[in-house]
């Protein structure tokens, strides 16, 4: 056993720390408080291989494994905890069309990823279909000249709402329905979202804000067989698959945010005086901190785990489930204390720590809330016979 990242992986997150210090941490409040995507922050982020880490060189990606995806999302999380969106978007979205695309729509639709010129977003939650996704009803109608053989085309009615980078996105990866009832009648379609058949309305959101998160109205969008994703009725495993090891990328860009907060707090421990001595000198101040780092070091070493055994082909389901529920709620705790920590100066905007939890919240409910994965934890325990 060997708890060290190896060489490459170190140099690499030094690299990362660099970049992410120099480049992101200066725009984190600004760019929260404009509101709006900046599409630049993609194109850099690209020029550090972050937004096609997970595609392959030819390519144009870094084909790297999802422990440095991990890795990558901690660091730039610890800087700017929205930017890592783009990485846990893209990551998936580069997944999904790896492992179910021909070879002709990986070559046409990666190295945009890769680039940071194309922004994509996944498109599954419905106004009335969130947890329970595999209901959704946005429809596939096929084109009418398609009579009783396999459809060639289709346009696509109805909405998704609640979609990261939705203002932004230039293309989509969009669940519809082109079946019958349940998971089995889905397919996956990648999607041109800059048609006029597509319009956005976005959130006044509480955290989150430099995202875009949106409900995208699809109003006739034309797709056609070249767009579809893998097979017809495959879209929604296809795209779930993506989730199991993507749950623990997003645990750690939360951790980073948290683990940022606790040294920032614990600096402050040491420089904050009170009652003529150091505030650190005080249990009630030392051993909450103390607490929260043994926490997060636990919730990170989780989140590791489910990326290496991805990484080993060794199941990794309930591992990654472990990561989603705690890691995000755990990050909102911990940013919370250490906020309490910088007594009024933590709750001014000047500091960071209000936007961190502000942000950091809302992945506790993106992809998937904690009863979801604790649904995946007790079954893996129990048996589906004896779970909820
Ligand atoms: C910041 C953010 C980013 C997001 N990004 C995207 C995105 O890019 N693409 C996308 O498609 N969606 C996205 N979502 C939507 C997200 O995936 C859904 O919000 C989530 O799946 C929950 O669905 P819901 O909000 O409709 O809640 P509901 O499904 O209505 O659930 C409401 C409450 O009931 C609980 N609940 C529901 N069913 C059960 C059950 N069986 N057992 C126990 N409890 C249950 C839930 O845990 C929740 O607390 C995002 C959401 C947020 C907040």
């Amino acid at each position: 056993m060997d708890f060290r990242f190896d060489e490459d992986e170190e140099s690499y997150r030094q690299e990362l720390r660099r970049f992410a210090t120099k480049v992101l941490a200066p725009r984190y409040q600004s760019d929260d408080r404009a509101g709006e995507f900046r599409r630049e922050l993609a194109l850099d982020m690209a020029k550090m291989g972050l937004t096609g880490l997970r595609i392959p060189e030819e390519y144009g990606g870094q084909e790297a494994s999802a422990v440095i995806a991990g890795l990558a999302a901690e660091e730039v999380g610890r800087a700017d905890f929205n930017a890592s969106y783009l990485i846990i978007n893209t990551a998936l979205i580069s997944d999904i069309i790896v492992r179910n695309a021909t070879e002709e729509q990986r070559r046409a639709w990666l190295p945009g990823i890769a680039a940071g010129t194309t922004v994509p977003c996944i498109c599954i939650t419905e106004p009335a279909h969130g947890t329970d996704a595999a209901s959704l009803e946005l429809k596939a109608v096929p084109d009418p000249s398609t009579g009783s053989g396999q459809p060639e085309r289709w346009t696509l009615h109805g909405e998704k709402t609640s979609i990261t980078l939705g203002m932004t996105s230039d293309f989509g990866v969009v669940l519809a329905r082109t079946g019958g009832p349940g998971a089995r009648g889905v397919s996956a379609f990648w999607v041109d979202l800059g048609t006029d058949h597509v319009t956005r309305s976005g959130f006044d959101d509480l955290g989150g804000r430099s995202i875009g998160r949106a409900s995208l109205h699809f109003d006739g969008a034309p797709v056609t067989r070249a767009d579809l994703i893998g097979n017809e009725g495959d879209g929604f495993v296809s795209v779930m698959q993506g989730f199991d090891y993507s749950r623990a990328i997003i645990g750690l860009a939360c951790l980073g945010a948290a683990q940022v907060s606790l040294e920032e707090a614990i600096q402050w421990s040491r420089d904050r005086q009170a009652f003529g001595q150091p505030i650190g000198t005080f249990q009630g101040v030392s051993f909450p901190l103390a607490e929260y780092a043994t926490y997060v070091r636990g919730a990170r070493h989780v989140c590791y785990e489910a990326l290496w055994k991805k990484d080993n082909d060794l199941e990794h389901g309930a591992e990654a489930a472990m990561a989603k529920f705690w890691a995000p709620k755990l990050s909102t705790e911990v940013i919370h204390q250490c906020l309490l920590t910088f007594g009024h100066m933590g709750y001014s905007t000047e500091s960071a720590l209000g936007q961190r939890l502000r942000d950091v919240i809302g992945l506790e409910i993106g992809d998937g809330t904690a009863q979801v994965s604790k649904l995946v934890i007790a079954r893996n325990l129990l048996g589906r016979a004896y779970a909820p």
